[in-house]
């Protein structure tokens, strides 16, 4: 499969380079045209092989033929008396069809449309995911909530599989048997407790990792303070302020060794902090301008959570970042990520329906028999036929692989990397594991947003809607107990790929 998808990604990437030579060269011509092909496509399938997946029936067709309103009307009832099931197969073939289509440019709009996610302006505006202003702990308190649920599931899962790999003790201390057994019989559980749930919220292994990324333009310390998740902005300001209180009392022991008297203790401006940082929570820009004074607007990196990366040719951070893909001229991210999936998913099922209903059609237009359809010549039939079995075969491969690495908790970047990584450590002799991968049907859970956390249904996969990420792309479902707090197993800091070597990787 890998490899199948290696040579299909190949071929797709020269594809988009030729593609990307021409919107160069011919700008709104080349979109004309794909509108064009698609809009052969639909027009040859209704028109030609729609009739051979669901004949009309008969009868209503000799209504139609009267082309007389009154007739229609007082036929239409013993016309679908008469095939009752002819005349139902056609309407949910019909809208089955016309669902494909919908569902094909619905995922593709929103692909289009949906900010990917940007470090500095959260995800959307429309539905408030923002980590700025009042409230905003909040939402963002959910999101943690939930990557704790699923990490205490994935270490359930971990500790039972290292209990079934260790060889029994023949004479095993008394103590340990009641916990192996209890966690034994919990690893089947995958319900949590709040109290967990809470207990795991607050442990090490969830805690966001960020970084700066020095490619982005610099922007205001304030602003970028402000895009930090409350916590981090919280670590700032306590450090901010220790560093504050140090100075003051280097200047104090100056002044006393000048003058000999006074007295301050270093716990005195720290417990004014501690109380002053129990409101930091929820504060606005006002706010952080405030405890930040001077050095408000003086200009910093701005900051890159875990999992973001650098696209280099939209010059962004992207949360979640996956690829930067030409077909929709910006990066698939965090906020568009579920919709690019569902658009290849569609469209391979729509070029699959084609490429099984369209045969006899085919066939009969390369033969030199007459041609029954008017409007269509054969050459949109040929036309169509090819190019939905091309690309439904390369989508449906692309599109199982992107849903494979999902559900091994990784994306396209990471995907490469991970590859890269386990090659490290197999050199080392240590394992590996991927710290966001909390299990196989989890994974795909939380990449739709779907399940029991969650506010959607399963059913929410299958229908058009605008539906939020799990994540607001600073917080995470991790594996929790893997020694480094938040970091791949086997790993070390220095070991991590920089930006830039990905991209050497990826164009190797
Ligand atoms: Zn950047
Ligand atoms: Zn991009």
């Amino acid at each position: 499969m890998r490899s199948l998808a290696l040579v299909v990604h190949r071929s797709f990437r020269k594809f988009e380079a030729c593609a990307d030579w021409l919107t160069g060269a011919a700008g709104p011509v080349f979109v004309l045209l794909c509108l064009f092909l698609v809009g052969v496509g639909v027009w040859t399938f209704f028109s030609t092989m729609f009739p051979y997946l669901a004949p009309f029936p008969p009868t209503l067709a000799k209504l139609v033929k009267t082309r007389s309103p009154i007739h229609i009307i007082l036929g239409l009832l013993p016309a679908l008396a008469q095939h009752p099931w002819l005349a139902l197969r056609w309407v949910l073939a019909l809208s089955g069809c016309a669902f494909i289509v919908y569902s094909i440019g619905y995922h593709y709009m929103m692909a289009v449309r949906e900010p990917p996610g940007s470090v500095l302006d959260g995800l959307s505006d429309e539905l408030g995911e923002r980590r700025l202003g009042p409230g905003s702990e909040h939402w963002w308190q959910r999101h943690r909530r939930r990557a704790a649920r699923e990490s205490v599931v994935a270490l359930r899962r971990r500790q039972h599989k290292s209990l079934q790999n260790e060889p029994p003790l023949p004479l095993a201390p008394p103590r340990a048997t009641p916990a192996a057994t209890t966690i034994a019989a919990r690893v089947v559980s995958t319900v949590v407790d709040d109290d967990e749930a809470d207990e795991a919220a607050e442990s090490d292994d969830l805690f966001t990792i960020a970084k700066m990324c020095h490619k982005c333009p610099r922007v205001a310390l304030w602003r970028a303070l402000a895009s930090l998740p409350p916590e981090l902005r919280e670590v700032e300001r306590r450090l901010r302020s220790v560093k504050k209180v140090e100075q003051q009392q280097s200047h104090q022991h100056q002044r006393k060794s000048a003058n000999g008297n006074g007295h301050h203790s270093p716990v005195d401006g720290w417990g004014q902090d501690q109380d002053t940082v129990q409101s930091a929570r929820g504060e606005t820009e006002d706010d952080i301008r405030a405890w930040l004074g001077d050095e408000a607007d003086n200009l910093v990196p701005p900051p890159k959570p875990e999992r973001t990366h650098h696209c280099s040719v939209c010059e962004t951070c992207v949360l979640k970042f996956d690829h930067h893909c030409p077909w929709l001229n910006q990066c698939v991210g965090l906020g568009n990520e579920r919709y690019f999936l569902l658009f290849m998913a569609w469209l391979s099922l729509g070029c699959f329906v084609v490429v099984c209903s369209g045969f006899p059609v085919v066939r009969q237009s390369i033969s030199f028999g007459r041609w029954e359809y008017r409007y269509t010549p054969r050459v949109f039939v040929l036309l169509t036929y090819a190019l939905c079995a091309i690309m439904g075969f390369a989508l449906a491969v692309m599109s199982t692989w992107q849903a494979l690495i999902i559900a091994w908790g990784e994306t396209s970047v990471e995907n490469s990397d991970n590859t890269h990584y386990r090659e490290v450590c197999r050199r080392k002799n240590v394992a590996f594991t991927n710290v966001y991968d909390v299990g196989f049907l989890h994974n795909l859970e939380l990449y739709f947003n779907v399940g029991a956390q969650s506010r959607h249904g399963y059913l929410s996969i299958l229908a058009p809607w605008r539906i939020e990420p799990y994540s607001d792309g600073w917080h995470w479902a991790k594996t929790m107990g893997m020694g480094l707090a938040g970091r791949h197993e086997g790993i070390s800091p220095d070991d991590e790929l920089t930006d830039d070597e990905e991209q050497a990787q990826e164009d190797r």
